[in-house]
């Protein structure tokens, strides 16, 4: 049952007032006590300009807690700003772990059989693939098998609290308690990660206002245990961000030596028959064909259709969505593994692959943003900087070419 709101702020204040003779006051007291003044005073108008009802609200926040166990939190008294990052860079072929694509390869084909006539049904009606569908399950919540950690109001709650990006999940927070409002969801079975992606398709709460359906009928938009609302929801998403029906995701390929690694990204798109032309072999289809190297010369290539990107609107991370791609192509059975070699990287930290960006920048490159990660503009410019230093244009940072830059 929930306790009025009013009713638990005096409690707290009556403990605050109880404690102040206690020299050590645990700061955590005093702080849980703002969080229940701003979720009062802040957060219940907005809510309230929202449609959220007195009764939803209450019963949103009856259970809900200030986690300080979550990740990004600035608490008071701490240096503001994140921490320089010192971790290493994830190389690319650590993605492609071969024992975790055979076990979801062989889980996807299990659940394809299983949910057949409903898969068959959503493919019908939004244009699609079934194994593209089981492809993102298995990423985002390896097919509804993964624990889903949280209470989502207390982990957007906290988050618009405390974390580093206040107003991008106070949005969230907001279109959480719309969800809730809607009576698709209780409170308690209102499982997220810890940045809010909800259930199996780990949907943001304003992607699920957008793009979550009711494909079993029974009125409820339920993404946490239907597996039919899953997975159309997931086509819905993809279907309404662009997907053709006309076309696969990609495919890999042959890229000889002579043909430049710059050529690389969404911005240089052409017919197949020009990368023909430019000596890429197993070209295919109609339609307009992108370049994708990952990992420079270091991995093997692909050229991709505009599906790639559709993908890409789910996660930004080219690997996440070859990933899907790949594993869709698996279950299917038209891939076993890639051709190409994921070749080893140097290692590099985040911070220095930031810094190697900033100095590109400074020549005048496009890097995309100084973000620390290598996307394509960062690999692009990275060959056109190899080239104008006279190296071997492999697209891909290493320890020498950095050395070089400096
Ligand atoms: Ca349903």
């Amino acid at each position: 049952m929930a306790v009025p709101r009013t009713i638990r702020l005096w409690f707290l204040a009556i403990v605050i007032v109880a404690l102040t003779e206690i020299p050590a006051l645990p700061q955590v007291t005093a702080l849980e006590l703002s969080f229940e003044t701003w979720i009062e005073e802040e957060l219940w108008p907005e809510a309230r300009n929202a449609g959220i009802s007195r009764s939803v609200f209450d019963s949103a926040f009856a259970d809900a807690v200030l986690d300080l166990d979550l990740p990004e939190l600035v608490l008071p008294g701490a240096d503001e700003g994140p921490p320089i990052d010192q971790s290493e860079f994830r190389a690319p072929a650590a993605y492609f772990d071969e024992g975790n694509l055979q076990t979801l390869t062989r889980i996807g084909r299990e659940e394809l059989r299983n949910w057949s006539s409903t898969l068959a049904a959503i493919e019908a009606r939004y244009g699609v693939p079934r194994e593209i569908l089981l492809a993102i399950w298995a990423r985002e919540s390896a097919y509804g098998r993964a624990s889903i950690p949280h209470h989502a109001i207390t982990a957007l709650a906290t988050e618009a609290f405390l974390g580093r990006r206040p107003d991008k999940f106070r949005r969230e927070l907001v279109a959480a308690l719309q969800i809730l409002q809607s009576g698709d969801i209780t409170p308690e079975e209102m499982r997220s990660s810890w940045a809010g992606g909800l259930g199996m398709p780990q949907f943001l709460p304003s992607t699920f206002l957008q793009y979550a359906v009711d494909f079993d009928g029974d009125g409820h938009r339920d993404i946490w245990r239907s597996v039919p609302d899953s997975l159309a929801s997931i086509a819905n998403y993809l279907a309404r961000n662009g997907w053709s029906a006309d076309e696969g995701w990609g495919r890999e390929v042959t890229v000889p030596q002579q043909v430049s690694c710059t050529l690389e990204g969404p911005d240089q798109g052409y017919p197949a028959t020009a990368w023909q032309v430019f000596g890429v072999t197993e070209a295919m289809g109609d339609g307009t064909l992108f370049l994708l190297m990952p990992a420079g010369r270091f991995g093997p290539s692909f050229l991709v259709t505009g599906n790639f990107y559709v993908l890409k609107t789910y996660n930004q991370s080219d690997l996440y969505a070859l990933f899907v791609g790949h594993l869709a192509d698996r279950i299917a059975g038209a891939a076993a593994g890639f051709s190409g070699d994921w070749r080893p990287i140097d290692p590099l930290t985040h911070t220095e692959i930031q810094q190697m960006q900033r100095r590109l920048e400074t020549a005048g490159y496009d890097v995309g943003g100084a973000d620390g990660l290598i996307g394509y503009r960062t690999r692009i410019s990275v060959g056109a900087a190899q080239g104008a230093l006279g190296r071997p244009q492999t697209c891909f940072p290493d320890r020498a070419f950095i050395d070089a830059l400096r």
